[in-house]
């Protein structure tokens, strides 16, 4: 059973790939981080979790590649880790205070609270294994029944790439890890290299390499656009694993977004990489769990300050 007495906070970022695990104090010093391989399981994923939190916690907060349904406090959708699709996670962990969010969603706070209170709006887009988005609006991390911004499952290309989801052409199967590694071999780069192999490659100028990235940057500026003409943000940071590789795709990613978006927005959006690399849905989980504190869930399902 999770203690209430002590007020640490442990949070894990659990990917398609690797779970990131911290446990900060309630100051936000982090006292222990880990990067662990995701389970291949559900029991094992839930072991796991019992048994980093066995130390005395106040709260775990577990920031999943899921859709979460917020009115049921439950898993529905999780493609990039299917045994989670239609979980009671919080019921099955059976540990007193855990709170479930997306990860782009905790992305997307820990990057806010941490260096864009002063903005009104911010789209976080997330770049690992899939791709997820996080919206804050006028303050506020906007959220429906279902994790608001999916926006890896944009279709971008009409007969595109298949998707894990069942469509075809979604943002993901082009921006994703796989998605830039099946670009690179599409364009006669060697199967089965790295993203590190072919960012070194870029940065040596090997001309597939250097492709590679430039239609990375085609693809996920098709995507933001898409966003921003939906709901205008003055803010859009780009976080997750691609953000190690910021160097070789900024530039043209602000080029094509600029020849794209909307006139009167035009100007008006600055984009960052994130500075918090692989930590913003650590830091994320830290404040969500501090909400009683700092923040509210209204009865629109936002979070605010
Ligand atoms: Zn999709």
């Amino acid at each position: 059973m999770v203690n209430t007495k002590i007020g640490e906070v442990a949070v894990f970022d659990i990917g398609g790939t690797n779970t990131k695990y911290a446990v900060f104090n309630n100051r936000r010093v982090i006292l222990n981080k880990e990067i662990i391989k995701t389970p291949s399981n559900y029991n094992e994923l839930i072991s796991l979790i019992r048994v980093k939190t066995l130390k005395r916690v106040n709260t775990v907060v577990l920031g999943l590649p899921a859709v979460i349904d917020y009115n049921k406090n439950k898993i529905v959708y999780a493609p990039n880790i299917d045994y989670l699709t239609n979980k009671d996670l919080v019921k099955d962990l059976d540990l007193g205070n855990v709170l479930i969010e997306n990860d782009a969603n905790l992305a997307a706070i820990g990057e806010y609270y941490t260096f864009r209170k002063s903005s009104s709006s911010m789209l976080m887009v997330t770049i690992g294994t899939g791709v997820g988005g996080g919206l804050i609006v006028n303050g506020k991390l906007l959220r429906t029944q279902f994790s608001v911004a999916e926006i890896g499952h944009i279709i971008i290309e009409n007969d595109g790439r298949p998707c894990r989801c069942g469509n075809k052409g979604c943002l993901e199967t082009y921006c994703g890890k796989n998605g830039i590694l099946n670009t690179y071999e599409i364009l006669g780069g060697t199967k089965k290299s790295t993203l590190n192999k072919v960012y070194s490659e870029a940065k040596q100028g090997k001309l597939i390499a250097v492709l590679t990235f430039k239609q990375f940057a085609h693809y996920l500026s098709m995507g933001l656009v898409s966003v921003l003409n939906v709901i205008y943000v003055n803010n859009i940071v780009i976080g997750g694993g691609i953000s190690h590789f910021g160097d070789i795709f900024f530039k043209d990613l602000i080029n094509f977004f600029n020849s794209k978006i909307y006139p009167p927005y035009k100007k008006n959006v600055i984009i960052n990489i994130t500075s918090l690399k692989n930590d913003a849905a650590l830091l994320g989980g830290f404040y969500y769990a501090q909400k009683s504190n700092a923040f509210f869930v209204d009865n629109n399902n936002t979070i605010s300050s």
